[in-house]
């Protein structure tokens, strides 16, 4: 990317202006979530200073503001997944409850089986662990190298045990790799399984088509895709959801109610419960306008970008070990390494403390495999489109200097 253009990038983004510790902060903690750009804070602000209503329901002015401005997030989310209709979507707080809703509201029991890979993140492996505790379904694991990427022939023979759900990432916040998607749904579908996509690594970086992927259920959050918190949402083919109990109830999600008796409300209202996060969906069409407007495939290009200067740097250091495979390129914007004889707590805070380096440290809510593959845990940083070489070289040379003070 041009200078101009990268400046002009970094100057929507306030965060980046702001000195923590005297020092511009060097951000490189994306995947875990990232910064807003000031559009979607000015439209949030804009939001709760003019308005308070209630979505739904209310015939005074302020309320129909709040109906109109879900309505239009949910209009502008279907657009940016692809979706075919508006109540294929449903606003959630995130991810992990879009995927918590799934396993919840599917019918799925004893003798059904349910399919992850051996990369997911804890979001997508603990709703199936718990649904094998309360309702005798079987989960089986997929082991996945992280350096070889998804085993299609594997997955085929897999298929055939009766597996009823496939839930498998899309771009892994482990390594960065993406997996292949469209083809996992065709060779589920053909075994007569669902798929649920986890997207939270993929919205800021990859166009989202749920059509062409063919998808049964789209998981994602705003946060990690230049919106707010509290809100992402799930994508739902419609059929499924009609037929679909609710889960959590209250407010909104029913038609009327007695004592004892209520009927639900049709999708997506069924599913959701209470008062809808409307500041939040002003962020997220916010957001989907400001991510539109650069295109995900240029931050993927940018991200990557740097992800290769940094990989290159971190050859030279024996001992680095990068997680996932040696090409940068198909690691998009994550760098994920450990470093021997240097626990990932210390290295994280010595990179902060030296030179305002901002990356995560641990297992990365990824602990089942980091325990199947005997690493303890690991440094991750990640890459987006307001981060530059100098931020990439902040984090090499400290690396350097770190290792050479340790020996
Ligand atoms: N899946 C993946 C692959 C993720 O990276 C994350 C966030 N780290 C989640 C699920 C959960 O997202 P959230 O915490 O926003 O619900």
């Amino acid at each position: 990317m041009m200078d101009a253009d990268l400046a002009r990038i970094r100057a929507d983004f306030p965060a980046l202006h702001l000195p923590v510790k005297g020092r511009a902060p060097v951000y490189l903690d994306s995947a875990c979530t990232t910064l807003r750009p000031e559009p979607v804070i000015s439209a949030m602000a804009d939001y709760m200073r003019r308005n308070s209503g209630c979505h739904g329901r209310a015939a005074h002015a302020f309320g129909r503001e709040a109906t109109r401005v879900v309505a239009e997030a949910r209009e502008a989310t279907r657009a940016f997944l692809g979706a075919a209709h508006a109540d294929e979507v449903i606003f959630v707080r995130g991810c992990t409850e879009a995927i918590n809703l799934v396993a919840e509201c599917l019918p799925l029991g004893k003798g059904d089986t349910v399919l992850t890979t051996g990369i997911e993140h804890n979001s997508n492996l603990l709703p199936w662990q718990g649904l094998v505790r309360r309702r005798g379904v079987r989960h089986v694991v997929l082991p996945l190298d992280p350096a070889r990427g998804f085993d299609m022939e594997a997955f085929r023979a897999r298929l055939r045990d009766g597996v009823r759900l496939v839930s498998v990432v899309h771009v892994s916040n482990l390594c960065g790799i993406e997996l292949p998607v469209a083809e996992i749904c065709r060779e589920a579908h053909r075994a007569g399984a669902w798929v649920l996509v986890d997207g939270a690594q993929s919205v800021a970086t990859h166009a989202i088509d749920v059509g062409a992927m063919g998808a049964d259920f789209f998981a994602f959050s705003f946060h990690k895709a230049f919106g707010p918190e509290g809100i992402g949402a799930l994508y739902g083919r419609r059929d499924l959801l009609a037929r679909m109990p609710a889960w959590q109830v209250g407010g909104d999600t029913v038609e009327d109610v007695t004592y004892d008796t209520c009927t639900w409300a049709a999708v997506p209202q069924r599913f959701e419960a209470g008062v809808a996060n409307t500041t939040g969906a002003v962020g997220a069409a916010a957001a989907i306008a400001w991510l539109r407007g650069i295109g995900p495939d240029r931050i993927l290009a940018h991200a990557t970008a740097l992800n290769e200067r940094a990989t290159a740097a971190l050859s030279h250091f024996p001992r680095v070990h990068v997680i996932g495979p040696i090409d940068s390129v198909l690691r998009g914007s994550i760098l994920n390494f450990w470093v021997d004889g240097l626990d990932s707590r210390s290295l994280a805070g010595l990179l902060d403390e030296r030179a305002g380096v901002m990356v995560r440290y641990g297992k990365h809510c990824v602990h089942a495999w980091y325990h199947a593959a005997g690493i303890p845990d690991s440094v991750r940083a990640s890459f987006s489109i307001y981060n530059t070489p100098a931020d990439v070289d902040a984090l090499t040379d400290t690396l350097g200097n770190v290792l050479s003070m340790i020996g």
